[in-house]
C-alpha cells in the first residue's frame, strides 16, 4: 500500500520516498495509485540543495511520469532532493487513460500561472504548485510535457542564458524563446530559479518516454545541471515563435479536401512539418471564406497581418514565404482552444 498523506489543506497528497515495490508495474499502474494531484519527494544525497520537477500539468502528456516512474523502479539515488509535482492525475485517470488535457470544464492548467491566481480548481493548483516551489526553495525547475501531434523534442524558455541554456540541453537541442505571456509555469523564471519547459515529443511516442528518463536521470543525477559542462552539444535556437490561431466565429477540421462552409480544413499529415521548413508552394490546407475572417497570427506584441505569412489561391491555404512550424497540432480541440501552430518566417532563424 502506498504510504501516502492526504492533504490537509489544499489538493495536494504527499508521498515521500516511493519505493520500488510500491509504484506497480507500469507508468500506467502507477498513475493508478495516485490518489489525486501529488507531491512526491525523492530525498537526495545533499539535502541542503533541491530541484523540482513538474509533469502531467496535462493530463494527456505522459512522458514525465514515465521518467519518473522508471527511475524510481531503478532506484534513483538524487544528488539532491527531488520534489515532483503531479497536478492533472484526474483529468490523467479517465479511461482509458492519458487522454485528457484537463477534465471537462476546467481551464487549461499551465495558462493559470499569474496574478491574480484565479478562484477556481486550476487557480488554486496552480497557486498550490507555486507554494510547493516556494517551500522547497530549488536551485531550478523543469516541467515536462508532450506535444500533442508526433514532433521532435525541444524545450521552451522566456530567457536567454547559459542556465536555461544548461537545463534544456539535458534534454534535447532545440531551444524556442519566446516573450509571449500565456501563463505557463516556466514564465514565473528568475536568474536565481530557472524554470524551463521541456516537450519531449509525441504523447504517444515511445522514444519520448525513452527522453523523458534519460534527461531526468541526468536531471537528478548530476551535481551541476545550471552550467552547459555537462555537454558539448550546441542548441538551435528559435526566438519569438508566433501563434497561428483562430478567430472567432471559425472553425476546423482535418483532412485532405474541404470539410467545412465556413472554417479552415487542415491537410491531415501537417503534423510532418514540424520543426521543417516550408516553401510557399507547399499546400497546408483548404480555408472558405476570407483568410483574415477566419485565421490571425499573433506574436509577443500583438495581432501581425495574416498575408505576411499564408495566403490563399482558390481556397487552397499556402505559406506566402519560406517559414518554420513548429507545435503543429492534428487536435481541432487543442487547435480551437489554444493554437493551430507557431511559426518563425525562416529567413530570420
Ligand atoms: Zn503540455
Amino acid at each position: 500500500m502506498p504510504s501516502w498523506k492526504a492533504p490537509e489543506q489544499g489538493q495536494f497528497y504527499y508521498w515521500p520516498d516511493p519505493q520500488p515495490g510500491a509504484i506497480g508495474d507500469t507508468a500506467y499502474d502507477f498513475l493508478k495509485l495516485l490518489p489525486g494531484p501529488t507531491h512526491i519527494f525523492i530525498p537526495g544525497q545533499d539535502n541542503s540543495r533541491s530541484r523540482v520537477i513538474a509533469t502531467l500539468l496535462h493530463g494527456n502528456e505522459p512522458s514525465g511520469l514515465h521518467g519518473i516512474f522508471h527511475l524510481l523502479k531503478y532506484g534513483v539515488r538524487p544528488v539532491v532532493d527531488i520534489h515532483v509535482v503531479i497536478p492533472s492525475v484526474d483529468a490523467a485517470k479517465q479511461a482509458p487513460g492519458f487522454i485528457y488535457r484537463m477534465l471537462p470544464h476546467h481551464k487549461d492548467l499551465n495558462r493559470c500561472f499569474r496574478e491574480p491566481y484565479e478562484e477556481s480548481d486550476q487557480g488554486r493548483l496552480a497557486r498550490e504548485i507555486v507554494d510547493i516551489i516556494e517551500a522547497a526553495d530549488p536551485e531550478c525547475v523543469i516541467d515536462v510535457h508532450n506535444t500533442s501531434g508526433s514532433s521532435p523534442s525541444f524545450g521552451v524558455t522566456t530567457y536567454m542564458d547559459q542556465q536555461h541554456d544548461a537545463l534544456v540541453s539535458l534534454f534535447t537541442h532545440r531551444m524556442i524563446v519566446t516573450d509571449i505571456k500565456l501563463g505557463a509555469l516556466m514564465e514565473l523564471s528568475t536568474d536565481e530559479r530557472p524554470i524551463v519547459t521541456i516537450e519531449c515529443g509525441g504523447a504517444q511516442d515511445e522514444e519520448s518516454h525513452l527522453l523523458a528518463a534519460d534527461g531526468l536521470r541526468r536531471f537528478m543525477e548530476l551535481d551541476c545541471v545550471l552550467s552547459l559542462q555537462h555537454t558539448d552539444m550546441s542548441l538551435e535556437f528559435f526566438h519569438n515563435p508566433m501563434r497561428l490561431e483562430l478567430k472567432d466565429g471559425s472553425d476546423i477540421a482535418y483532412g485532405d479536401h474541404c470539410l467545412l462552409q465556413d472554417g479552415v480544413t487542415l491537410l491531415p499529415d501537417i503534423e510532418n512539418h514540424n520543426f521543417g521548413y516550408v516553401e510557399p508552394d507547399v499546400r497546408l490546407g483548404f480555408v472558405s471564406g476570407e483568410l483574415a475572417s477566419n485565421l490571425k497570427i499573433n506574436n509577443p506584441l500583438g495581432e501581425v497581418a495574416i498575408t505576411d505569412y499564408f495566403r490563399l489561391d482558390d481556397g487552397v491555404l499556402y505559406p506566402s514565404r519560406r517559414l518554420k512550424l513548429f507545435m503543429v497540432t492534428g487536435n481541432p480541440e487543442i487547435a480551437r482552444k489554444d493554437c493551430l501552430l507557431y511559426l518563425v518566417s525562416a529567413e530570420t532563424d
